[in-house]
């Protein structure tokens, strides 16, 4: 291995370094300080000494004298000072008798001292500059860290107590759960399955929306199998040199085959695994590192029990190599929850706050369509947050609605200043959307309407909340919700003559259903069933890019033109035919701020949830 070559020969360069050096500083520096702490006097202390049969030894050199005074607790202290002029010195002292003249004198500190100084001190101090140099530097080039541990992989093993998740923390995933659930069963009971000359898949791939629990199902399968689990994310094995993730990966499954029955957890499998489309862009460590992710796939045995699961939220985005049966056969989709997942992950999290007696989470997930399970979790936890900041010691009802808006629309705006006219637009708006909502058969009812500022920017908004579950939309109800959406600005267009810049998200969400009706519905007159975009990446916003000829798309406008207008036009005689009705909820509205369904209704005249 060229890396750990590379690293012995630094080792070495280093040490010797180091040992020079320290060398250096015990032929130069050390003398310097022994030098240094020796203190100087004049002349006439000297001589007072000598008179006093302190001195015990003087050397005498160049132009300095150095002499070493005995001092009264027995120790010896030097001292130095100039050479005078003073031919009867020597006799002088040989006179006065027990002064040996020696040679250069020097201050002796113990030899502990000395060596601590000397030599411990010195090596502290390398072995710091080494960690500073060395780990400081790897972490910030991101790959020397990883050299300095011999390419070793960073896989975490997790156990049952580490993850401390089950299946019962997940919920609404029934089907992903269920294929999970069998690769716990042979983990636990290998026999079952080998007898019969099954073998199981190596890999399982879960794909779905950020959010949807993917990560959690992975650590539940952990907690459940109660066998080592190695986790890992794509991106640990992404590195500034070329091969150091290959390397990971080899060092990755040579660890999981001496643990097996193991799983292997890699999550953002997408970060490695993308298309090798041997194009220009070539990046050669992020190639090497999904070659040996495949060799190492295809080299262990599947019979002994080695499971690897992985998770991406871009599944068309992977190499076809890595999908093939024998790798990641299997495929297990964790979509957004339906209603009932949204009721049961609502039901989950909200056991872990204390909430009072009864709560309707049928009604919350009723209003959070489109929501992912960690939307779900985040609202328990806003409304457990609301409730701790109002001083009550129970999440009620009131808290999760709030929360619900809080997490689609933003925090309450109090103190945004808006005049009275504003105001007075934006009510006749928003009941123009919930009017032109109610008064259409294929259209959800209207759940609350509030004129309460939104940090998000919204100026107040119309929530329709639908009963039960929809899977599929009609083509009336999508003209409908078209409808619907431009309500709000014909409310304003009738009654005040004017058109503001309150409908521009109206507009975009309005332009985007028409659009995909007659470019991926087939629910235009114009087009037959053509598809004339195609959705990119399906699970992360699902962006679209045309597939027709320029003269196709101008037809598209044409339609989508068309579509808009039509229900704009809709919208406008609805409006005008119920406009008494508008006066009166839009002045109800704007003296209240936020009202109900329920009485929305009553103003209206109609049942609620009969239209
Ligand atoms: P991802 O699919 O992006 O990996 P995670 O598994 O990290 O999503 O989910 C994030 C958080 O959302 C989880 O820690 C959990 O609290 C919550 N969550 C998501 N899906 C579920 C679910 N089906 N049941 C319970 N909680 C869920
Ligand atoms: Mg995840
Ligand atoms: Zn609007």
């Amino acid at each position: 291995m060229k890396d750990r070559n590379d690293l012995s020969r630094q080792v070495i360069k280093f040490a010797a370094v180091s040992l020079l050096l320290l060398l250096l500083f015990n032929a130069v520096v050390m003398p310097m300080l022994t030098n240094a702490s020796i203190t100087k006097t004049d002349y006439n202390f000297f001589l007072e000494q000598v008179d006093q049969g302190n001195v015990s030894k003087v050397s005498i050199s160049g132009d300095e004298i150095r002499f070493a005074v005995t001092e009264e607790d027995g120790g010896e202290k030097v001292y130095s000072t100039g050479k005078m002029d003073d031919p009867e010195l020597v006799t002088r002292l040989h006179d006065k008798g027990g002064i040996t003249f020696s040679e250069n004198i020097k201050q002796h500190s113990s030899i502990l001292t000395e060596f601590l100084v000397g030599w411990v001190l010195p090596l502290v101090f390398f072995a710091v500059l080494w960690n500073v140099l060395f780990k400081g530097l790897g972490k910030r080039m991101g790959g020397m860290g990883n050299a300095m541990s011999f390419g070793k992989s960073n896989a975490k093993i997790y156990v049952k107590a580490q993850t401390g998740k089950t299946f019962s923390d997940v919920a609404g995933q029934d089907e992903a759960k269920e294929a999970l659930v069998e690769i716990v069963d042979f983990l636990h009971d290998p026999d079952k399955y080998t007898q019969i000359g099954a073998s199981l898949p190596k890999g399982a791939l879960l794909v779905g929306p950020p959010g949807t629990g993917k990560t959690l199902l992975a650590q539940a399968v952990a907690g459940e199998a109660n066998v080592p689990f190695f986790s890992i994310s794509g991106s640990e094995f992404v590195e500034m040199f070329v091969g150091m993730g290959a390397a990971k990966v080899r060092d990755l499954f040579k660890q999981a085959n001496e643990k097996a029955p193991c799983i292997v957890f890699i999550d953002e499998i997408d970060t490695i695994g993308k298309k090798r489309d041997g194009s220009f862009s070539g990046n050669d460590e992020r190639e090497q590192t999904l070659n040996q992710l495949l060799t190492e796939m295809d080299g262990f045995d599947g019979r002994k029990g080695v499971v690897i699961l992985a998770a991406t939220n871009r599944p068309e985005s992977l190499d076809p190599a890595l999908l093939r049966p024998g790798r990641f056969d299997r495929r297990i989709p964790a979509e957004l929850p339906d209603l009932g997942g949204r009721e049961a992950i609502l039901k989950v999290h909200g056991s872990k706050v204390k909430t009072e007696p009864y709560i309707d989470y049928n009604a919350i997930a009723r209003a959070t369509a489109g929501a992912s399970g960690a939307e779900l979790a985040n609202i328990i936890n806003e409304a457990a947050l609301r409730a701790v900041r109002s001083g009550r010691s129970l999440v009620s009802q009131q808290d999760l609605e709030e929360s619900v808006e809080v997490v689609i629309a933003g925090y309450q705006r109090k103190n945004a200043v808006i005049s009275q006219k504003e105001k007075e637009i934006i009510a006749y708006h928003e009941i123009g959307h919930a009017l032109v909502a109610a008064m259409q058969k294929n259209s959800a009812p209207v759940h609350k309407i509030t004129i309460i500022p939104r940090t998000s920017g919204a100026l107040g908004y119309t929530m329709q909340v639908d009963e039960g579950e929809k899977f599929l939309m009609t083509k009336d109800e999508a003209l409908a919700r078209i409808a619907t959406l431009t309500g709000g600005r014909s409310a304003e267009e009738l009654i005040f003559n004017t058109c503001t810049s309150g409908a521009s998200n109206d507009i975009e969400q309005a332009t985007k259903l028409a659009r995909a009706m007659v470019t991926r519905y087939g629910m235009s007159s114009g087009f037959d069933m053509i598809a004339l975009e195609t959705v990119g990446s399906k699970y992360l916003g699902g962006d679209t890019s045309l597939a027709c000829s320029p003269e196709t798309a101008a037809k598209i406008d044409d339609e989508v033109n068309a579509i808009v207008r039509k229900s704009h036009e809709k919208a406008l005689s609805i409006l005008s035919e119920n406009v008494a009705k508008l006066h009166e909820l839009a002045h109800f509205l704007l003296e209240k701020e936020t009202i109900t369904g329920e009485e929305f209704m009553a103003i209206l005249g109609k049942q609620p949830a009969t239209v």
